[in-house]
């Protein structure tokens, strides 16, 4: 029998809407009408199928044996080990001793369930997620300024109109393809800006009229701003009626931003002025604009900062809340928005809602049929959270679900040595992850395609997940999982299996919070509505948000007044240059998934180091050839690949591959002091060409 499922896509947060159409076992892609996609796919898009039945898929529960290599197990063993040993070690060691950690790839119903089940059935505020990697600074400075924390609020289709839209640091052209649809308005009319030290497939998007690429040297983008905001000022391009009437703090960035004048801004970014002073005016001229964000700004220790500062140059220019205009930041992660909202973040509890706020921990207990204390206190971040793991008083035990964080996690080999040295990890996974690797139990779990449940995409719509085919014998939703597992450790309140039932409680959970989600249902969005949150129950959704109020009290916007840290040293003095990483058209994230999928593997096999050919003369470093790439951290090995789409003082490197290829290896686990997000866009490194017979030495 031939069946035919309407669904979306597993990777990005576009969630561009497919059909999978499963012809006795064999499973083909069509793209499907949809608002953010129009029935466009990308490369991973259209092989997402293939993994379903990838021989390299888990089957089976797989423990460690004394030897160090795995056999398989019944669900029945594999959970009841689990259940006791995070029992021992929870009365030896406290309940904090337990980590969990969570992914922005789970579905709603999950990163609900799974902190339901760090909070009451481990008892542990020690719980948080990838998404720290990813959305965390914008949704801090979101929070901030609006006083809420929606990526995209406004439906991807406002862009279509758009005569401007400037876009900082984000290769939407490679990492979600059908997106650059929306901006064909803004590059007809001449209006597409890209910032970006790289002339990226984004950036090319912008020659031939259609636009500017701004090129500043890396870890620049926040005085770039502030110069902005200062030739707005300076040029009276404000929107003083709007300043007057939505927000609060004006004045206070006027004072602040007088020293960044365009000489200065020059000097540091290395953006001309004639440019500043042109994108100033192009972004006040009107008949729309709108500012995205993405990482490549936002992942900085000053992330947060900088994202308030394109914020706050939105503000002053009236595109916030008002028709045809707007600001955005851009989420990667499937379920980036979703995952953020229903209480996988260690401060977070379902609705967006503040864990150290009385009345949300009454409301959730109230749901949960708890009493309020029994819900721990804020746990620490992501990257806290793992440097605590083998550390006095850190985390002993850990779970992993939907991460892997060997590969995605900022000093990659601190995080390795972290996870050797704990007394017990469990990952959940469809494969034998660089993380699942390492773990004591490999859970084999359901793929998207297995099961039903809700994304929330990057514009705050949440959709629906279908089953597509039947799921093979040996494996589990993590709902099951959860129940299981809270069932063997004596846990209070219940813990659904049927993802219908589980949406049904987080729409409760998170009835009255600021992602209040309690008029949806999987009856509502089986109807195809649009439901954009926040959807209280008897309302039709919020397509837009902040049309007449922002979300703090009094209504208004704030205007944060930020501060650019000193210039450090100038990149290549002594050889030093600056590596920043990002992703490929081919790859997701850590690239356990597509490195699986033979076409997309066959396209993209290896990590390559981009660098300058004037950069590459000065080394010695031919196209194609081998080099190291260290700092005090690591090493990464690989080849490189010469091009003149990079500044000379600035290297790429793909963080989708593992091991000897790991651009992680590198990167520094300093954080942002405001959301805890690691600075994966700027490192230090150096450059050395490999001769042939060094090529084989170990790293
Ligand atoms: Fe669409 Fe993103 Fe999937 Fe590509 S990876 S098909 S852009 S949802």
């Amino acid at each position: 029998m031939t069946t035919t499922t309407a669904t979306h896509c597993p990777y990005c947060a576009l969630q561009c809407a497919m059909n999978l159409t499963d012809d006795a076992g064999s499973v083909t892609v069509a793209g499907r009408e949809f608002p953010t996609n129009r029935g466009g796919l990308c490369k991973k898009g259209w092989t997402s199928a293939e993994l379903l039945s990838s021989p390299e898929r888990i089957l089976e529960p797989m423990l460690r044996q004394p030897d160090g290599s795995f056999a398989g197990a019944t669900w029945d063993e594999a959970l009841d080990l689990i259940a006791a040993r995070l029992a021992d070690g929870r009365a030896e060691h406290g309940a904090d001793s337990v980590g969990v950690f969570g992914g922005g790839g789970l579905t709603n119903e999950k990163a609900y369930q799974l902190g339901k089940f760090a909070r009451l059935a481990l008892g542990t505020s020690r719980i948080d997620y990838n998404g720290r990697f990813c959305m965390s600074s914008a949704a801090a400075a979101g929070n901030r300024a609006f006083g809420l924390d929606r990526g995209l609020p406004f439906p991807v289709e406002d862009l279509d109109a758009a005569s401007t839209i400037l876009i900082l640091g984000s290769n939407v052209a490679q990492t979600m393809p059908p997106f650059i649809g929306h901006l064909e308005g803004a590059r007809s009319a001449g209006g597409l800006i890209v910032v970006d030290p790289r002339r990226t497939a984004t950036a090319r998007l912008t020659e031939n009229g259609a636009g500017s690429h701004v090129q500043p040297t890396p870890g620049t983008d926040l005085v770039l701003l502030l110069g902005l905001i200062n030739v707005v000022i300076n040029e009276k391009l404000v929107d003083l009626d709007y300043i007057d009437r939505r927000t609060i703090g004006f004045d206070e960035l006027r004072r602040s931003v007088g020293q960044w004048w365009p000489e200065r801004v020059q000097a540091e970014t290395g953006v001309p002025v004639r440019q500043l002073r042109d994108l100033a005016r192009r972004l006040a001229a009107g008949g729309g604009t709108y500012i995205l964000t993405g990482r490549g700004v936002e992942q900085h220790v000053d992330g947060t900062d900088t994202a308030t500062a394109a914020i706050n140059l939105s503000l002053i220019l009236g595109l916030v809340g008002t028709s045809h205009s707007g600001y955005g930041t851009l989420t990667g992660q499937g379920n980036g928005q979703g995952g953020r909202e229903h209480g996988q973040k260690c401060d977070q509890l379902p609705g967006y809602r503040k864990i150290t706020d009385p009345a949300a921990r009454a409301h959730v207990a109230g749901v949960w049929g708890v009493h309020p204390d029994s819900i721990p206190g804020a746990g620490i971040p992501a990257v806290e959270l793992l440097a605590s793991m083998g550390e006095p008083g850190g985390i002993r035990t850990l779970l992993v679900h939907g991460a892997n964080v060997v590969v995605s996690a900022p000093n990659a080999e601190r995080v390795r040595a972290g996870l050797a040295a704990l007394d017990f990890l469990v990952v959940c996974d469809f494969f034998f992850s660089e993380t699942a690797a390492l773990a004591d139990i490999v859970l084999p779990v359901t793929q998207w395609a297995e099961e039903d449940g809700t994304m929330t995409s990057l514009e705050g719509r949440v959709i629906r997940r279908r089953t597509a085919v039947t799921a093979p014998a040996g494996v589990r939703s993590e709902l099951w999982i959860f129940h299981e597992l809270a069932r063997r450790l004596h846990a209070p309140s219940t813990f659904g299996t049927d993802p219908a039932e589980v949406f049904d409680e987080l729409c409760r959970a998170s009835a009255g919070g600021p992602a209040d989600y309690s008029g949806l249902s999987y009856g509502l969005l089986d109807t195809g509505e649009a439901a954009y949150w926040p959807y209280p129950a008897g309302s039709t959704g919020t397509p837009r948000l902040f049309q007449d109020r922002f979300q703090h009290a009094d209504g208004r916007a704030r205007i944060h007044p930020v501060r650019a840290r000193g210039a450090d040293a100038p990149a290549q003095q002594g050889g030093i240059l600056t590596l920043i990483t990002g992703r490929l058209l081919e790859h997701y994230q850590s690239g356990a998934q597509t490195r699986r999928v033979p076409e997309l593997a066959q396209a993209r096999p290896e990590a390559r180091l981009q660098l300058h050919p004037a950069t590459a003369a000065q080394l010695g470093v031919v196209d194609g050839g081998w080099v190291d790439v260290t700092n005090a951290r690591g090493v990464v090995r690989c080849r490189a690949e010469v091009t003149v789409d990079i500044r000379h003082d600035t290297v790429f490197l793909p963080f989708h591959f593992p091991g000897e290829q790991s651009a992680n290896r590198l990167t520094a686990d300093r954080t942002d002091p405001v959301s805890g997000m690691p600075e994966f866009k700027r490192t230090t490194v150096r450059v050395r060409a490999l001769a042939g017979e060094e090529r084989g030495a170990h790293v």
